[in-house]
């Protein structure tokens, strides 16, 4: 469509030309933006069914900037990924969520483990490992106290790399989630292959769980697959009662989303768990 600048002249606006000029400013923004601090972390609980508790915390960067105003995640990590600055941003993102972690072991918080989003072309690089490895050994942190969430899509990329990678970090007794199960590949062999812990159920599949009996039969399947190759199954994006009374009748393990917690800082977190326990 067309609107008027401020100089009264016509200009057409086309939104591809527009996104991909604020795309270039977003990406060559980033590293500044690192440097000046304006990234930031935010922790989601995990509820532990069973155990009646949160042990584990989701790790989701925010982005502040001045510049920008607040830039969701969504819009700046595929971003970030095409044009590179991912793996500085994992790199930071991990270090700081284990310096964290170690803080809390210290104070003897109650929270055992916390688990970090990794890209498809970062998952597959050789260096992950090493890279893991040494933030680990940096805050004298177990494997144990972190897990790595990748997808479905960047594991089938590359199967057997995959498979190697994934056997070097357990070898450290770092676990790994398959996210956003579902939305991915079709065939589900390469689920045989795979050396993994847990499995979390897509947001858009947990949408209809209440509602829809198709939709419950969907998710009761996924539970039973993933109990069948021993998988702990978690389920995110659960917003309502209905949706978490439904998902333990399934014998869903975990649960995340709004309705136990919205994702927190550090800070906010100490509170959550102080409310929570206190239930
Ligand atoms: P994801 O890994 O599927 O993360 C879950 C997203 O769902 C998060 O959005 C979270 O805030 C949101 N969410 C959680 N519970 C609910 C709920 O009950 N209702 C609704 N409507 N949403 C809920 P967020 O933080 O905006 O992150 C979006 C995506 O960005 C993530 O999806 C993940 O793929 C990516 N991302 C975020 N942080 C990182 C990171 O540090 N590294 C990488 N590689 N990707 C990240
Ligand atoms: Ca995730
Ligand atoms: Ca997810
Ligand atoms: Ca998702």
């Amino acid at each position: 469509f067309a609107k008027t600048n401020g100089k009264n002249q016509l200009v057409v606006y086309n939104p591809a030309v527009h996104d991909n000029e604020k795309e270039r400013q977003i990406a060559m923004s980033f590293r500044e933006a690192l440097q000046n601090n304006e990234f930031y972390l935010c922790y989601q609980p995990k509820y532990n069914v069973k155990e009646k508790r949160i042990s584990c915390a989701e790790v989701l960067v925010r982005w502040n900037s001045p510049e920008f105003g607040f830039v969701p995640p969504s819009i700046f990590i595929p971003i970030a990924e095409k044009n590179g600055f991912i793996t500085e941003l994992t790199e930071w993102t991990l270090n700081e969520a284990c310096r964290q972690m170690k803080e809390w072991r210290n104070k003897s918080h109650p929270l055992e483990k916390i688990a970090v989003n990794i890209s498809a072309p970062m998952f597959l690089s050789h260096a992950l490992h090493q890279t893991v490895t040494g933030i680990l050994r940096k805050y004298r942190l177990d494997g144990r106290h972190l897990e790595l969430e990748i997808t479905e899509t960047s594991i089938m990329e590359n199967l057997d790399t995959a498979v190697k990678v994934i056997k070097r970090l357990q070898a450290d007794h770092i676990s790994i989630a398959l996210d956003d199960f579902g939305t991915g590949v079709s065939s589900l062999t390469y689920l045989k292959k795979l050396p993994i812990h847990s499995l979390k159920i897509d947001k858009s599949f947990i949408d209809d769980v209440h509602t829809s009996p198709e939709g419950k039969a969907l998710v009761e399947m996924i539970i039973h697959l993933a109990k069948l190759f021993h998988l702990h199954v978690v389920a995110e994006g659960v917003e309502t009662e209905e949706q978490l009374q439904t998902l333990i009748s399934l014998k869903c393990d975990e649960i995340q989303g709004y309705h136990i917690s919205k994702p927190l800082q550090a800070h906010e977190l100490d509170e959550f768990f102080k409310a929570f326990t206190a239930v």
